[in-house]
This record gives C-alpha cells, structure tokens and sequence, in this order.
C-alpha cells in the first residue's frame, strides 16, 4: 500500500481476477462510508473515490497502469464519489480527445483564432435594433466548427478563458464602433469575475478603444453569485462604477434566488430560454414567466426575452411588458459585416452615440 497524495492511497494486489477485483473495490468504498465515531461523541462521514484496474490486460507497465487508474478515479469522482469504478478503453480515448482539444484551443487563443457574432436584440415591436449580444465563434481547421457550450466551459477549466474574453471583448468594442446608438453585451465567465481583474480589463478596454461605457453591457450567470457572493457583489460594483451595465443572463435556469435580483442591483434581466421554450407546450409555464417579468419591473431592470423562435413566443413576452427581444423569429447570430446590413434594415428612429 502506498500514499501518493494526501488524500490518495493506492493498494496493489496479487492474485485476484477481474471479479475478485470487482468485489474488493466496491468492499473499500462501503466500508469507508460507515460513519466513524471519534471521541466526544462526534460522527463523522467520509466517502471515497475508487478507480481501479487490472494487469496485464489494462496496461502490463507501472506508470501505464497507474495512469489508468487514476482516469478510473477521476470518473468516479467525476460521477459524485461514493463509487468504485473500473477503467475502461473509452477513458484513454475521452483523454485523448480532451488533450488534442484543449492543445487546439490553446493554440487558436494564442492565434487569436476565435472569432466572435453578433445577435441583434430588438425592441418590443420587432422591428428595430437596439443591441447586440457578442458570442464566441471557434472553427478549427480539422476538428471543424466546435460549439462554445463545450470550449467555453474547456477555456475556463484550462485557464484560457481571460485571454480569450478579452479578445472577445476587445474586438466586440471595435466592431460596436460602428454602430452609434446600439448596445453591446458581452457573456463573461464566473471565472473571469473570481480569478481575474475583470474591472480592470473593462476599464483598460473601454479607454484603448473609445467606446462609451454606458453602451457596454456585462452578461453574467447566477453561478458567479454562488461561488462567492462577496467577491461577486465587489466585481459587479466594480464594473457598475465604471459606467457599465451588468444583466444577470439566463434567470430562471438554475438556483434563482429572488433575493439576488434585489441584492446585487442589476440592470438588467435576461429571462431564460426554457421559459420561452414553453410558451404554448403541455408544460407551458406562462404563469412562473409573467410572475418573473413583473418582479423585474417592479425592481426597475430592462427585461430581455431571449431564444425567442416563433411569432407566438414573442407576442407573450411583448404583451407582457418586455423591453427586449432577441432570438432566431428575427436573427441568427451574424458576422460584424451581416450586422452592419441588418442593422441598416432596421434603425432606431432615433440613434444618438
Ligand atoms: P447565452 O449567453 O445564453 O447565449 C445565447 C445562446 O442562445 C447563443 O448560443 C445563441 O446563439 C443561442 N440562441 C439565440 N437565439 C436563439 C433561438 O431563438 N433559439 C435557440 N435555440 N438558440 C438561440 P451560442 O452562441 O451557442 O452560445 C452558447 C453559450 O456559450 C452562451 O449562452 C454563453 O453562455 C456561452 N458563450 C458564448 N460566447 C461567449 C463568450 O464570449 N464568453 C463567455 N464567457 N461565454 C460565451
Ligand atoms: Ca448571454
Ligand atoms: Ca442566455
């Protein structure tokens, strides 16, 4: 038995089969999981995470087979712990993937690769822009185009994410420049408001490029207050002094705690999609939509509808009272060149820098 890690020990056994393997793994983990009880009568529960394999079939050399085990291990975890499991091939090949993925990304950030598009938000009769939200566009040259609901999550688990939101914003300015009067919203990571200087780079941006701060806006999730609420309040303080907007993006998916709303003082609601989505379905819930657009303006936020697809979608949200609208009934995400087209198609009556 041996303890590589302060948490992790590792026990190599001879003479057991794939069953015996089996049993004994799953033996460790239900007898870690009863409760101990240590002096003064406290109790305390622990669970273990266990991954194991066998040689010579998965793997006839130390480190290959070490390594193996530990891919089984970080599953295990990965699954919520309290588990043992057995390493299989696809974990090599899942590892394999993520390496070349993420060796992919690193270098298209570095590149300045990723490229960003612009949906338009409109006002409540459908008809003119009034903003536009930036989202990141990666398309590698071999793995081809890869959404960002998988490269936004692997940028912010490898640490890439404040390089390549800042070129995201950096270029998003640059593009706005050109559209006096219309808003740009920007999506940024938890990480970026935890880990980085979020404030600082916004400030940094906002100066090298011109842009007036007013017209920025700062899109954030409700998981960036959970993780720590008084950095959190800080950060969004922070970007709100320089002049800048900050919505809370997709409100009503997760946690959604009234109390935040209120707490955090945002300027702006965007409604989540799974609300829109089932305007007019079996499990329509209409009723949890307009409770949540009344709250938003009785707490004076510009409220946003987003992931809006049909005519039907959006009269509810309009007849609710909502200021924005945004979704495919009106535009896919285009390029700053599409943009500048549509946007000419649909002015404001009055657009004022
Ligand atoms: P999000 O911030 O909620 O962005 C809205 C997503 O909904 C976008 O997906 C957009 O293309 C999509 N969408 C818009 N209208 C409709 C519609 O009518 N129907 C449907 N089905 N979808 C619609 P996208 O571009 O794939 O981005 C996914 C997520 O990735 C974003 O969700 C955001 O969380 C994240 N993301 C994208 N760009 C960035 C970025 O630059 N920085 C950060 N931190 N996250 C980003
Ligand atoms: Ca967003
Ligand atoms: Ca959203």
């Amino acid at each position: 038995m041996a303890r590589p890690g302060n948490d992790e020990f590792m026990l190599l056994v001879a003479g057991l089969g794939r069953d015996g393997l089996t049993e004994l793994a799953d033996r460790i983990v239900m007898r870690l999981a009863e409760p101990i009880d240590v002096d003064g009568g406290t109790r305390v529960m622990i669970t273990a995470s266990v991954g194991y394999a066998l040689a010579p079939a998965d793997g006839d050399r130390t480190d290959d087979l070490v390594r193996r085990v530990e891919l089984a291990v970080a599953k295990a975890k990965e699954d919520g712990g309290g588990e043992a499991v057995a390493f299989a091939p696809e974990m090599d090949l899942e590892l394999f993937r993520r390496r070349a993925l993420e060796n992919a990304l690193r270098k298209a950030v570095a590149a300045g690769d990723i490229s960003t598009l612009y949906q338009p938000i409109m006002d409540p009769t459908g008809t003119r822009v009034v903003a536009a939200e930036a989202l990141a566009r990666w398309s590698d040259p071999l793995l081809g185009p890869i959404s960002p609901d998988l490269f936004i999550p692997l940028a912010e688990e490898t640490g890439l994410i404040p390089e390549l939101g800042k070129q995201i914003l950096r270029r998003a300015l640059a593009d706005a420049m050109d559209w006096p009067g219309i808003d740009i919203a920007v999506n940024v990571s938890a990480a970026q408001i935890h880990h980085g200087d979020i404030v600082e780079v916004v400030g940094e941006e906002l100066q090298r490029s011109g842009f007036p701060a007013h017209r920025l806006e700062i899109e954030i999730t409700e998981s960036v207050l959970l993780a720590d609420e008084k950095r959190a309040q800080g950060q969004i303080h922070g970007l709100r002094n320089l002049g800048v907007r900050v919505a809370l993006d997709d409100f009503g998916a997760g946690y959604s705690s009234l109390q935040y709303l209120h707490k955090f003082g945002f300027d702006k609601l965007k409604i989540d999609r799974g609300f829109i989505k089932s305007i007019g379905t079996p499990d329509d819930s209409s009723v949890i939509l307009a409770s949540i657009v009344k709250l938003g303006l009785g707490l004076r936020m510009t409220i946003t509808g987003e992931g809006v697809e049909s005519d039907e979608q959006f009269r509810v949200l309009r007849d609710l009272g909502c200021h924005q609208i945004q979704g495919y009934l009106f535009s896919r995400p285009l390029t700053a060149g599409q943009f500048t087209l549509f946007l000419a198609a649909h002015r404001p009556i009055a657009a004022a820098g």
